[in-house]
């Protein structure tokens, strides 16, 4: 069994990282993987997410839950966000204060809703992306990156997903992300597909589980 701890305070995250362990194990997934929340051991250490990388923003939340948890437990970080080609790549990397430092989701949204307005159909591109930090046992790191390319809609659909979600439909369908059932999403996310990284990795003889 391996116990990773959430170095995240966002409970849409933990969330679906929990939907992807329980349909993991569902397909007779191995290794065995027990999600637990940072709330577990007293809450998410204030992080300032400043290194303007996922891969270094990522690897800081890692480092800050890590000295919290028990022995033998592993840390896993996600830093993810979406970037729109016809605005160079944001809100990238600032994709949770897209509206400032303080906004909610929907205020993110709202300000990407407008910022896309005049752009036309046929170039409104975007892809979401996730990196997920794990810091090992033994002190060693792992990343693990995954992406999702689609297109922004004009008018927010969906209740679903968070974020972005009502915005974004990712490439190969006609609805959004927040429309789609969360088990689709989970499937075809950012998130999934850096997750199935991480799971085709610890399922390697010697990573997790001992040689058999
Ligand atoms: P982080 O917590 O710094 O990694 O910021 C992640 C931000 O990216 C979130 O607050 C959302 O704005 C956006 N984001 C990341 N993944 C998703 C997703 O799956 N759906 C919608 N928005 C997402």
């Amino acid at each position: 069994m391996m116990v990773i701890y959430l170095a995240s305070g966002n409970p849409n995250k933990v969330r679906e990282f929990r939907e992807l362990a329980e349909s993991a194990e569902q397909a007779g997934g191995r290794p065995q993987i027990e999600i637990r929340s940072a709330s577990e051991v007293g809450g998410m250490p204030h992080v300032v997410e400043d290194t303007g990388s996922f891969t270094g923003n990522a690897r800081k939340k890692a480092y800050a839950l890590h000295e919290r948890l028990p022995a033998g437990s592993w840390a896993l970080a996600d830093d993810s966000g979406l970037c729109v080609d016809a605005l160079g790549g944001a809100p990238g990397v600032e994709s949770a204060y897209y509206a400032g430092p303080r906004a909610s989701g929907a205020e993110n949204l709202a300000k990407l809703v407008a910022a896309m307005r005049d752009v036309p159909d046929g170039r409104r591109g975007a892809y979401y992306i996730c990196v997920l930090f794990l810091f090992g046992l033994d002190g060693t790191e792992h990343v693990f990156e995954g992406r999702c390319s689609g297109h922004l809609v004009h008018d927010p659909a969906g209740s679903g997903g968070f974020g972005y979600d009502p915005l974004f439909i990712p490439d190969g369908y006609e609805n959004t992300f927040a429309e789609l059932e969360a088990d689709l999403k989970n499937r075809l996310s950012h998130r999934g597909r850096a997750w199935a990284k991480l799971m085709e990795w610890a399922d390697k003889p010697g990573k997790v589980r001992a040689e058999s």
